[in-house]
């Protein structure tokens, strides 16, 4: 039995300093929500599975190869046909990323509920996570999201959702509908402010939150960048500050704050605690360049506790 099963698309991702039209030399590494998130859980201690469909080629490898190496259970990882997906991020500005897509038809977007019901036959999680990217990837994609929810609350697992919008996905009526397919089975909703109307009708934060509440959800927590999270529980409303740090790049900060809720939770950690482990581990995201590199073992969660200038021996 898996701490947490997730699914998703996980591509090769090109880095580079400079303006990418102008050429230059890229850095290859592996980019996907899901693949940071079960990456996050995996250093922090939990067992982690990612169901996902690579291609027949060297960035499929890349991916395999990164997640196993990561402790990730890549046993329910299919091989289609298609290519994988590439994305590019570019520094267009300091501190303002531009992000490329190359991934239409490609191998990640075939997954679908045939391969969730192949991970789940290995054995039940405690918690499945969920996001909008995979809703938006394709028909098939968005099948295996609710089968992944619908077996979820089967079994018995938490079921988590990363609202997760990607404006260069689909629009936001579309994301609105499909995720109203799934949002009635959700424990934990996980948005940012900006979010929480695709999933809750309408009001102030704290009314989306409550509508949500009514609705079923257990926790919906709200990531506020570098203002950290708030959540809302029937036992009430936690804030949370962000840790300081220097950001450096703040692409998967919100991958890296679920992994630190859903360890939380794992953990039995009580609300605060959760929200303090997630803004932690989103910090250290945000600090260090990549989008899971620089994610924390269980260890080195307290580095941030130490003084800047201090030699941890
Ligand atoms: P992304 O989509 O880029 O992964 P997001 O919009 O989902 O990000 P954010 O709200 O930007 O998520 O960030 C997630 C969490 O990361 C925050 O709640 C906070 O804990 C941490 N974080 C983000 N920015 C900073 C920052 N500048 N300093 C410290 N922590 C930060």
């Amino acid at each position: 039995m898996t701490d947490v099963l997730t699914l998703g698309e996980a591509m090769g991702c090109l880095r580079g300093e400079g303006r990418v039209q102008l050429g230059g030399t890229m850095a290859l590494g592996v980019a996907g929500a899901e693949s940071n998130v079960a990456i996050g859980l995996s250093r922090l201690g939990h067992s982690s599975s990612w169901v996902g469909v690579v291609g027949p080629d060297q960035i499929g490898e890349l991916v395999v190869r990164t997640l196993r190496a990561e402790g990730v259970d890549v046993s329910s990882i299919r091989r289609g046909d298609e290519p994988t997906g590439i994305v590019v991020f570019e520094n267009r500005v300091a501190g303002v990323a531009r992000v490329d897509y190359h991934r239409r038809g490609s191998a990640g977007s075939t997954v679908s509920g045939d391969d969730v019901a192949v991970a789940f036959a290995q054995g039940s999680p405690r918690i499945v996570h969920l996001t909008g990217v995979t809703l938006a990837l394709s028909e098939t994609a968005a099948d295996a999201v609710r089968t992944a929810a619908r077996l979820a609350r089967e079994c018995g697992a938490v079921v988590s959702l990363d609202v997760n919008h990607r404006s260069r996905l689909w629009s936001a009526d579309t994301a609105r509908t499909a995720l109203s397919s799934v949002i009635d089975l959700v424990d934990v909703v996980i948005a940012s402010e900006d979010e929480l109307g695709l999933v809750a009708p309408s009001g102030t934060i704290a009314e989306q939150a409550g509508q949500l509440l009514a609705a079923g959800a257990r926790a919906v927590v709200v990531k506020q960048g570098s203002d950290g999270a708030t959540s809302y529980t029937a036992d009430g409303v936690v804030r949370s500050p962000a840790r300081r740090v220097r950001a450096v790049d703040v692409i998967g900060a919100g991958d890296a704050f679920v992994a630190g809720y859903l360890s939380g939770l794992l953990d039995g950690l009580p609300e605060p605690d959760r929200l303090q482990r997630a803004n932690t581990v989103g910090a250290f995201a945000v600090a260090s360049r990549g989008d899971w590199e620089g994610l924390p073992t269980r260890e080195e969660l307290a580095l941030l506790d130490v003084t800047p200038g201090e030699v941890v021996r």
